[in-house]
């Protein structure tokens, strides 16, 4: 668990460098820094504070929240201007609609059964699932973090502002730290949880990029990649079958309906009747009005998605690691479009995954009794 005396001594011990900095550059690490040491406050789970924290937001009418997340919006989110051209947005539209059209996996919500987890099996899964990923630099990073028993809090209280962070990574650019922070659900979701933002904090410990470095969207890629992988090894450890393959056909809805939300954003704006008329509709000509930044993000998302899937098939195949650490050790240059031909990931491969999401679970159907 956090020590939070520990947190609130850093924090500040920081904020006195922050008031006497004049560097631009230790200015933005100290600040992103201090940002992380508020929000893990705000958002540490317990009663005491979150339920109160709640309290103010409900009496304030949501006013207090909206302060807080204009402060940390500004700086978390869209912290850059992405550089885009036509050709790149269209291959954008092209692989969202891909996704679209692959064969859902879940056509009805389905929940995972409440189980009791104990967070201390949960760890032990993760210590285990890395040490047998097939990685050496990944694995030892991955178990020295899951050791350090001050960086990892797990709650089951959460901020009203906060419910759709089932986990968070914080980053401490001074004390070269990541910090997790992870709800625990009682369902089979609290194993990837964890090593998906384990990862985080490994991606953060190869390359710790300050926030307006971060190309806005990307930054999932390693832990995308690290959720099939977990997935897979709870299938090997014998975890109930049925949890694991719902976990698998989640895992791939969330991307299918990402693809469908957008397109359906867009459509509306457009008017479009038709569903299926999309394709011979959406250009960027047609859409760049409508490319606000959080259609730009989802867009991305989608892309970091199929990227994932692609990574997943290499390394199975392979069993190297290369490519993502690759990708992580490089960092994504924020002025420039991307682009990961160099990793072997051609913008064509990328299309021809992305007619088959949705198959992985598949695949895993005869998993299902
Ligand atoms: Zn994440």
């Amino acid at each position: 668990m956090w020590n939070i005396q520990d947190i609130k001594k850093k924090k500040k011990y920081v904020a006195e460098r922050y008031k006497n900095c004049k560097d631009s550059n230790e200015r933005d690490k100290l600040s992103y820094t201090l940002l992380g040491y508020t929000m893990m406050l705000e958002n540490r789970g317990t009663r005491n504070y979150t339920f109160f924290r709640n309290f103010i937001d409900f009496i304030t009418r949501g006013k207090y929240t909206l302060i807080n997340d204009n402060i940390t919006n500004k700086k978390y989110k869209f912290c850059i201007k992405q550089p885009m051209n036509e050709s790149f947005y269209n291959f954008l539209i092209e692989l969202c609609f891909n996704v679209f059209n692959t064969e859902n996996v879940l056509n009805e919500p389905v929940n995972f059964k409440t189980i009791k987890n104990d967070f201390d099996k949960v760890k032990q899964v993760s210590r285990d699932f890395y040490k047998n990923l097939g990685d050496e630099e990944i694995s030892s990073i991955g178990i020295k973090l899951l050791d350090k028993d001050e960086l990892i809090n797990s709650y089951s209280y959460q901020r009203s502002n906060r419910k759709n962070y089932y986990g968070m990574t914080h980053k401490d650019y001074v004390f070269n730290d990541a910090y997790l922070n992870v709800l625990i659900n009682n369902n089979i979701l609290d194993y990837t949880l964890l090593t998906h933002e384990i990862m985080h904090a490994i991606d953060f410990k190869m390359n710790p990029k300050l926030l307006n470095q971060i190309y806005p969207g990307f930054n999932e890629i390693p832990t995308y990649t690290i959720d099939y992988l977990t997935i897979d090894y709870l299938k090997s450890i014998g975890m109930n079958k049925n949890e694991v393959s719902l976990l698998a056909r989640k895992k791939e809805d969330y991307i299918q309906s990402l693809a469908a939300f957008t397109l359906f954003r867009l459509r509306k704006q457009l008017e479009i009747p038709k569903l299926y008329d999309y394709k011979e509709q959406l250009s960027y000509e047609k859409i760049k009005y409508f490319l606000n930044p959080n259609v730009i993000s989802d867009l991305l998302e989608i892309e970091s998605a199929v990227i994932a899937y692609t990574l997943y098939c290499d390394i199975k195949e392979t069993n190297s690691f290369d490519k993502l650490k690759s990708i992580i050790k490089d960092g994504l240059d924020p002025n420039k479009i991307p682009n990961f031909n160099k990793y072997g990931l051609s913008n064509e491969l990328l299309l021809e995954t992305s007619k088959k999401i949705g198959e992985y679970s598949r695949f895993d159907k005869k998993l299902i009794m």
